[in-house]
């Protein structure tokens, strides 16, 4: 089974599928170390078995050889136990418990503190058996809830493999000397051979090497199971589990195992390992046979190759774009899709860098928006509006939400204004500007950047003095009818037809044919135009005195984007054919219009233009 399962029919494979397909071909024929024999059961076990797992954080599972074959979790349980019992009884509870330090000695030592009879660590076999005891029953019992626990991680329903359960109960009399001790010392409270019943169940879970990798990705993606999308534990002890795994997850082998694989891992004795680089992947391999230290020789292998391959070492110093700042402008080079008066126009035009935009783009941590917030803090003197663009922002973490809401805070108690556009979509910090815009009115917080712009605009155009547009604006003058004498504009208005439509009405639909211009006495109107995912982009919003739908003038045959109105709307409409009758007459009433039409075409081209310029920074 060696060519993977992803093999297409031109012969290509995934690169990564290669590598896994190499390195399962390449030791395959290692054949050093013992299959665990101290469990009876576990003897049985073929030698050869091998298998590789990966899966990424968007589900996928790459595989290769033996990927189905049932094995028992052993140890790989007890990180996962550990993660419960803190969800049960909380950190500081667990703690009391269970130590943290790695011991040093073997997997079963009993290695309790002299003093208070506390384990060193969950992961070995001591601190795992107190472990298993802290677990609750909850409206079932710990075995229950500990399956349905590994089943959220799985995504399948997982029994226990009952002859190797009775074999290591049989046996386990070390482990039930540890159960006895720990009793003892009242790290466990309640009845030993219970709780040793219950790890010895924990242990026999049988699980295949691409559950293992599965397992690994739900912790590296958060705590979610990337192929169900149900959260198999909280995201704040993700990192606790990741912690013991890193500290003591390899046995004896654990400080040389993150200098060279440097990834949280655990192994088992029946021969499984599974791995875990957070954000990135879980690993799971499989092969019986185990070095002197109880860890599965090829399984390290293969974890010490992948990671050296692809990088994996945790440790490593990411190579990632520092900056979380995609674009930072002006309002002098980009605007809003509000058309303004000439001499809003003009204001902005001067004053513009008054108002800064910032596009944050990426996983927002404190590397990536440190900058960021030194920057908004020392231009503060010259800025009095700020709009801050989340939209390509793909998360953020506590650290950023602190130092972002910090500067807010501040910005805001210094009479800054601060518009935030698509905050809202990033977990933890959407809640958390909600709660200060409620308190600050300087802050803001809107849909898109658009809107952003445009509130800044109305702001600074505030500061400056500057009237807001009126809401009515008499037909005859009207933008349209710029350079025209007052015969012709008496003559255009003598064949314009009054019209009038409520709030939210659709005044051009797209594909609507194209054969009069409209011009607006009332309100204000806005240009859509309908993206994929049902997300609509404005191209425009005309206010009273301003025209619309000019492009009939210039060829267009049928619309080509939607209006509304955003307000209850008075306006006139002005058939093509009128205007290009009354032209034959007298040639200079077409020279005006397409004057005009010429000027709004050529600043809305300006307008594109700059915005082509920011995207394409
Ligand atoms: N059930 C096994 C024991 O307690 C687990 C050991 C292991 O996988 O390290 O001996």
């Amino acid at each position: 089974m060696l060519a993977g399962e992803m093999n297409s029919e031109n012969g290509l494979l995934p690169p990564v599928q290669r590598l896994l397909n190499e390195l399962h071909a390449s030791y395959a024929g290692v054949a050093e170390g013992n299959v665990a024999t101290y469990i009876p059961e576990l003897s049985l076990a073929n030698p050869e078995w091998f298998g590789i797992a990966l899966v990424t954080l968007d589900g996928h599972t790459y595989a290769v050889g033996d990927c189905d074959v049932p094995f028992t979790i052993q140890s790989i349980s007890k990180p996962f136990v550990y993660g419960l019992a803190l969800e049960d009884n909380g950190e500081d509870y667990v703690l009391s418990r269970v130590g943290l330090e790695p011991s040093g000695d073997a997997f079963n030592a009993i290695s309790l503190d002299p003093g208070s009879g506390r384990p060193s660590n969950p992961m070995i076999n001591a601190g795992a058996i107190a472990t298993a005891g802290l677990v609750k029953a909850g409206d079932s019992d710990p075995l229950t809830r500990m399956l349905r626990m590994f089943e959220t991680y799985t995504g399948r329903a997982l029994t226990i493999d009952d002859a190797v359960r009775s074999s290591e109960s049989e046996t386990g009399h070390r482990n039930r000397a540890i159960g006895h001790l720990l009793r003892n010392f009242d790290i466990v409270d309640s009845d030993p051979e219970a709780v040793l019943d219950l790890y010895f169940r924990q242990c026999s879970i049988s699980v295949t090497c691409r559950d293992l990798a599965l397992m690994g990705a739900c912790l590296a993606n958060g705590g979610v199971n990337p192929v169900t999308g149900e959260r198999a534990i909280r995201a704040e002890h993700v990192s606790r589990v990741l912690s013991v795994m890193g500290s003591c997850g390899m046995y004896n082998y654990a400080g040389e195992w993150i200098y060279r694989v440097g990834m949280p891992a655990k192994s088992g004795v029946a021969g499984g390992v599974l791995a875990s680089l957070v954000g990135q992947l879980g690993i799971g391999v499989f092969s019986p046979r185990l070095d002197a230290r109880g860890n599965s020789v090829r399984g390290v292998l293969v974890c010490d190759s992948l990671s050296r391959a692809y990088s994996l070492n945790m440790l490593n110093v990411p190579n990632v774009s520092r900056s979380g700042v995609r674009a930072a402008y002006g309002l002098t080079e980009v605007r809003s899709k509000r058309r303004r008066s000439a001499e809003a126009s003009v204001a902005l035009h001067r004053e513009g860098e008054r108002a800064r935009v910032y596009e944050l783009q990426g996983q927002l941590n404190f590397a990536s928006v440190e900058r960021f917030s030194r920057d908004a803090v020392e231009r503060a003197d010259e800025i009095d509006a700020y709009a801050i663009d989340f939209k390509r922002a793909t998360g953020i973490d506590a650290g950023a939400i602190e130092l972002l809401c910090n500067l807010l805070e501040q910005l805001c108690a210094a009479g800054e204004i601060v518009a935030l556009a698509d905050a809202e979509h990033l977990p933890g910090f959407g809640e958390r500007v909600e709660a200060l815009a409620a308190t600050h009115t300087g802050l803001r917080l809107v849909e898109n950047r658009d809107e952003a712009i445009e509130w800044c605009e109305d702001r600074l155009l505030e500061t400056l003095g500057v009237p807001e547009p009126a809401s009515v604006v008499a037909l005859e003058e009207n933008e349209f009818f710029d350079g025209l004498d007052v015969e012709t504009i008496a003559a255009l208005m003598a064949v314009a037809k009054q019209m009038s439509a409520p709030i939210g009405a659709r005044i051009m639909n797209v594909g609507d044919s194209a054969t009069s211009v409209f011009l607006l006495v009332r309100g204000s109107v806005s240009v859509t135009i309908d993206l994929p995912d049902s997300e609509v982009a404005r191209l425009a919003t005309y206010s009273a005195g301003m025209a619309f739908g000019q492009s009939a003038l210039v060829g267009e045959t049928v619309r080509t984007a939607d209006v509304t109105a955003d307000s209850e709307v008075e306006y006139f409409e002005l058939r093509t054919a009128e205007i290009e009758a009354l032209g034959r007459d007298d040639p200079r009433v077409l020279a005006a219009v397409y004057r005009n039409v010429a000027r709004d075409l050529a600043s809305e081209l300006r307008m594109a233009g700059a915005e082509i310029r920011a995207l394409a920074i």
